[in-house]
């Protein structure tokens, strides 16, 4: 291990010598006189005085030595297109957007909202958007008006860029009425909206507001618009968490850190080449799919695929025949997702040649044994498990082949990723672990560069949120548990709050429970997440009925309500209606207890709870 040891003691003994060396992996238009200012704690600013652009480093800078290689692969099974964009392609379409979007006034530092399916136009919009210095904010597609309300106000977007729909599942998902219904509901309103209509259903406009991207785009075929150059620490993006408190934060991003961050990670961690191609079956709406689908293999002079559909349609064949097809070498992907092909005929994978495919990485969530060896023998490659957050941006611990070879081990996401100086501490005195000791999963500040800068708009909810003073210092919290064994990998135990993740979309218990009391005959609920072997885990509500007349539709009535608030992905699999819920003497919802019984476990100590017949109680229910 001494090769990763010695970059990583590095990274965190001479971070500044070690960033210094990595940031000359991207262009900078003015170079950097400070590596690292963290005079200010817990605010780093890494590269400062140094001017660049994402933009350019992801587009112009690789056009003269790869204008004619391949981009962008846009792939949709749901409309069967596939369309493939050069550099020079790509880069024109960026241009065309970016023009379109200075037309209608955007500039440095306003907000633009992207609500979009994952269509090549949205790949443009980001990239058009970092172009004129402006701050992209992409919502996941999936979510509905009410969420889309809250990120519309927070984040104050002068324009909006959508498509009327998605699809999913050979199904239409309309986009464009939830977000006229997000504005409507939204005390903040977007001077514009651009609409990339996909010929998929009709739609309404407004007046003056919407505009129509295809008729803009005539207009400005020649166009060509230059980066404006951003200082390093300069926002590049807002990007919102799943909120478990019930407001989601708002995670800001820098520019230069990000992009030398990316630009390290797809040597050290994912060893990519330029010129190879990336398949990263995430979302844009998640923050893997901004680093891994869009930014990071465009900065490595990387072709990247962007894939609309699911992983079964036309069949479970379908994402390894694009890695035969377009000679995919780095693959990144989630658990859930390789839970459901797990079911499939291994058949679909045999009857692939896979021989460009290097490494297969997956995140999000724990990687469970039996799924991690299923592919490992299915695909024959290295599967390199990585955990990180959306408030990182890029991984925090993973094997870094791209430094040293390690040995995997299953169940574990591997050992600290340079320039995260991670600590296993006693949650209360904030002690250092030994090995063997489970603990909460911190970082030593500074964090390094790429990393979220601040909560958009709210320093002070950044430091309290996330740093934790001990013994006279601050500590950034990952709030999840982990432990470590003797070589140094850690293991990830789960989580310190209370976040559901089903099939791959994360889903704070907080914002549901919110949702389903806005119903004006519920008195209580308590939301929790439980196991479920295909989606890793489902939410399940019990609500406590203001009276108990008309209640025999209730359930259905809630679920409408999840539905329409936050969309069909956060729907409880069950609403139980109970009289009472567990609780503590102090008070507080025992939800410990509710999932063990949901999950048909002994609910374990249950002294300090008020009213021990509760349980009962909820047993017969969920029993019936
Ligand atoms: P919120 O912060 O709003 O509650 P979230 O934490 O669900 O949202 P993300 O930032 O996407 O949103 O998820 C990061 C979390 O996912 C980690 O803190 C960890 O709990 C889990 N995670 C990610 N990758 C892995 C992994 N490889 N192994 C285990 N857990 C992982
Ligand atoms: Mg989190």
């Amino acid at each position: 291990m001494g090769k990763y040891l010695d970059t990583h003691y590095q990274s965190i003994h001479e971070p500044e010598v070690f960033w210094a060396e990595e940031a000359k992996r991207i262009h900078w238009e003015t170079p950097f006189s400070q590596v690292l200012d963290y005079s200010s704690p817990p605010f780093a600013k890494w590269f400062v005085g140094g001017k660049t652009s994402i933009c350019y480093n992801a587009l112009d800078r690789h056009l003269i030595e790869r204008a004619n290689q391949t981009a962008l692969i846009a792939v949709s099974v749901e409309t069967n297109t596939e369309q493939t964009y050069t550099y020079q392609e790509l880069y024109t379409e960026v241009n065309r957007m970016a023009a379109i979007l200075k037309s209608y006034g955007v500039s440095k530092g306003d907000r633009v909202l992207i609500y979009m399916p994952m269509v090549a136009q949205a790949c443009f919009a980001m990239l058009a958007v970092l172009r004129l210095g402006a701050i992209h904010s992409v919502v996941f597609g999936g979510f509905a008006s009410h969420s889309l309300a809250a990120r519309i106000e927070d984040a104050q977007p002068k324009m909006i860029i959508t498509a009327e729909a998605g699809m999913r599942g050979g199904k239409v998902v309309p986009y464009k009425p939830l977000l006229d219904e997000a504005i409507e509901l939204s005390a903040y309103k977007p001077e514009h909206v651009l609409m990339v209509s996909r010929g998929l259903c009709a739609f309404e406009t407004t007046p003056n507001r919407d505009i129509d991207y295809a008729s803009e785009r005539n207009k400005h075929l020649d166009s060509l618009v230059p980066c404006v150059w951003l200082d390093a620490t300069d926002p590049s993006y807002i990007l919102y968490t799943s909120g478990t408190t019930g407001k989601p934060k708002g995670v800001q991003r820098d520019t230069g850190g990000y992009a030398v961050a990316l630009a390290t990670s797809m040597d050290y961690i994912f060893c990519a080449k330029p010129g190879q191609t990336m398949f990263c079956t995430s979302d844009i709406g998640w923050v893997v799919g901004h680093g891994y689908i869009i930014y990071g293999p465009l900065i490595h002079g990387m072709a990247t695929i962007m894939f609309e559909g699911t992983p079964l349609k036309p069949d479970a064949g379908i994402w390894w025949s694009l890695v035969e097809k377009y000679k995919v070498s780095t693959m990144f992907s989630s658990p859930t997702a390789i839970r459901v092909l797990k079911k499939q005929d291994p058949q679909f994978i045999a009857q692939r040649d896979l021989s460009s495919l290097e490494a297969f990485f997956l995140a999000g969530e724990p990687l469970d044994e039996p799924t991690a060896q299923w592919i490992s023998s299915a695909i024959q490659k290295p599967i390199i498990d990585n955990y990180w957050q959306t408030e990182t941006g890029w991984p925090i611990l993973a094997l870094q082949r791209g430094i040293e070879v390690m040995p995997n081990k299953f169940g574990s996401p591997g050992v600290p990723v340079f320039g995260y100086n991670m600590k296993l501490l006693d949650d209360v005195s904030g002690k250092e672990l030994p090995a063997h000791a489970k603990g909460l999963l911190a970082i030593e500040g500074p964090l390094p560069p790429g990393c979220m800068q601040t909560v958009w708009g709210d320093d002070k909810r950044f430091v309290s949120t996330y740093w934790q003073g001990f013994e006279g210092r601050l500590v950034y919290s990952t709030f999840d548990w982990g432990i470590k064994d003797d070589d140094g990998y850690f293991f990830i135990l789960g989580r310190t709050d209370d976040v559901i993740n089903t099939a791959g979309h994360r889903l704070g218990t907080r914002e549901i429970e919110e949702s389903i009391s806005s119903h004006n005959n519920v008195a209580e609920v308590a939301v929790v997440g439980i196991a479920d072997e295909l989606k890793g885990q489902v939410a399940i509500a019990f609500a406590i009925p203001k009276n108990n007349e008309n209640i025999a539709n209730l359930e259905k009535e809630l679920m409408r309500i999840v539905d329409q608030q936050l969309g069909p992905v956060a729907r409880p699999s069950r609403i139980y209606i109970v009289e009472a819920l567990p609780k503590t003497r102090s008070g507080k919802i025992v939800r410990r207890a509710l999932q063990a019984i949901a999950e048909h476990r002994d609910p374990g100590d249950i002294s300090t709870m008020e009213d021990k017949n509760v349980l009962i109680q909820i047993q017969n229910v969920i029993s019936q």
